[in-house]
């Protein structure tokens, strides 16, 4: 094999992956001279390893080392690099310090010790977490806590082993994130995530209260009645009918996608919303739940099932091939821009600007549920009925809806009262 060669000099991309419940490491496989993504040899046999990570190996002084690698991109310019350290220090253009400070262990890399030790490592523990989450929980589940542990606190947190994180290693884990333009929310996601897995472990909790990130709760917002009845004019009439579904539901962009014609009610005038094994979808806190929908809605929908000769199995709001559609938001963005609701002033990441397309960030499919919401607690719905509608696990996610309409009846109070009567005093 090429790859068992000498390792003086040589710096080896090799790959920590699952075999057998086991994670070792195997070298990768070449193919006319490129590494071949997410191959390795495990007993000699070329075998597909998605899962794992990659590392670099080399020999420094008689020792082996390894060093974790974020990406695959990344492993071909990584070694390349190490390869190119190796050689300067040995030509004593740099010097090796001794391995104790951070600073000196993130440049000469990782030493992997024995693994008779019995500590458990940062990466490791990533997988072996990682592993559980996906079997464990929804794919959507396992991608979020993939971007937190592997794209950011593998990258971030420095140290060998689970035992050596700190407080200041979470503390600094915030920063990163922040220093990457993050919102405060989503870094408290984060590191709600990194909690979860060092409790996973047995850890004990390192964060103090005053450490988690705070961000004000914003008044969620809605369409006005306007800009609905300005989207309808603008819209198809299966467009429309999408744009009240999501209004009259308050569903999930998700729970729409997967809607079939079964979990339609039509005797009951309800929305069901029930797992799909077929899709992977299970609703959000695993738990199904039912919501009335208005009767002008209800017709629309026979109607359309009519026009269809849809079959129960068959998905309400299909793309056109029949399969789970994923880009409702593009619909509605738009119906949008057609009906001149852009704001004209966002860029989005990718630098389109909406004063020049269906690109608005201020259009959103959520904003309907934030609408739905929003209306129901005006009409009079008691917050209790509206958690069970929404799909809450806790009445504190619904609560949130309260301060959009506590302002409105504020302003009609403000406007009866007395302070109103006395500016409005003519002398
Ligand atoms: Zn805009």
């Amino acid at each position: 094999m090429a790859r068992a060669r000498t390792y003086a000099d040589r710096v080896n991309i090799i790959k920590m992956v699952k075999v057998d419940d086991k994670w070792p490491f195997a070298p990768v496989v070449e193919r006319k001279g490129k590494i071949v993504r997410d191959h390795v040899l495990v007993n000699g046999k070329d075998e597909h390893h998605p899962e794992g990570r990659y590392y670099l190996e080399w020999y420094e002084g008689g020792k082996k080392r390894r060093q974790p690698i974020a990406m695959f991109e990344e492993a071909v310019p990584a070694a390349r690099t190490k390869f190119l350290e190796l050689q300067a220090r040995k030509a004593g253009i740099l010097v090796a310090l001794p391995a104790q400070p951070a600073a000196v262990a993130e440049t000469i890399g990782v030493e992997i010790p024995a693994p008779d030790e019995g500590r458990l490592k940062v990466a490791a523990a990533v997988d072996s977490y990682m592993d559980f989450i996906q079997k464990q929980r929804s794919l959507r589940t396992f991608r979020t806590y993939r971007v937190a542990l592997r794209n950011y606190f593998i990258n971030c947190c420095k140290r060998t082993y689970l035992d050596e994180v700190t407080r200041e290693d979470l503390l600094k884990f915030s920063n990163f994130l922040f220093d990457r333009g993050l919102e405060a929310r989503s870094v408290k996601d984060k590191l709600i995530t990194i909690a979860t897995f060092l409790k996973w472990h047995g850890g004990r909790k390192l964060l103090e209260r005053n450490d988690w990130p705070r961000y004000t709760e914003t008044i969620r917002p809605v369409y006005e009645t306007e800009e609905i009845q300005a989207m309808l004019r603008h819209a198809t009439p299966v467009e429309a009918i999408l744009i009240k579904f999501f209004l009259a539901s308050g569903f999930r962009n998700r729970e729409a996608r997967f809607t079939v014609w079964h979990d339609i009610d039509f005797r009951n005038s309800l929305a069901r919303v029930t797992a799909k094994p077929l899709w992977k979808f299970s609703p959000k806190n695993h738990e199904e739940r039912a919501i009335p929908l208005p009767e002008s809605m209800m017709e629309l929908l026979v109607q359309l099932k009519e026009e269809r000769k849809a079959a129960a199995a068959d998905l309400v709001f299909p793309n056109t091939l029949g399969k789970p559609d994923t880009l409702h938001i593009e619909i509605i963005k738009k119906v949008a821009w057609r009906a001149k609701l852009n704001c004209g002033q966002c860029v989005s990441e990718r630098g389109f600007k909406c004063a020049e397309g269906p690109y608005c960030e201020r259009v959103f499919l959520h904003k309907f549920r934030h609408t739905f919401a929003t209306q129901h607690l005006r009409d009079g719905i008691d917050i209790v009925t509206l958690k069970d509608w929404l799909g809450h696990r806790d009445i504190q996610s619904t609560m949130v809806y309260l301060k959009g309409i506590r302002s409105k009846d504020a302003l009609a109070k403000v406007n009866a009262g007395e302070v109103a009567s006395l500016t409005s005093f003519v002398a």
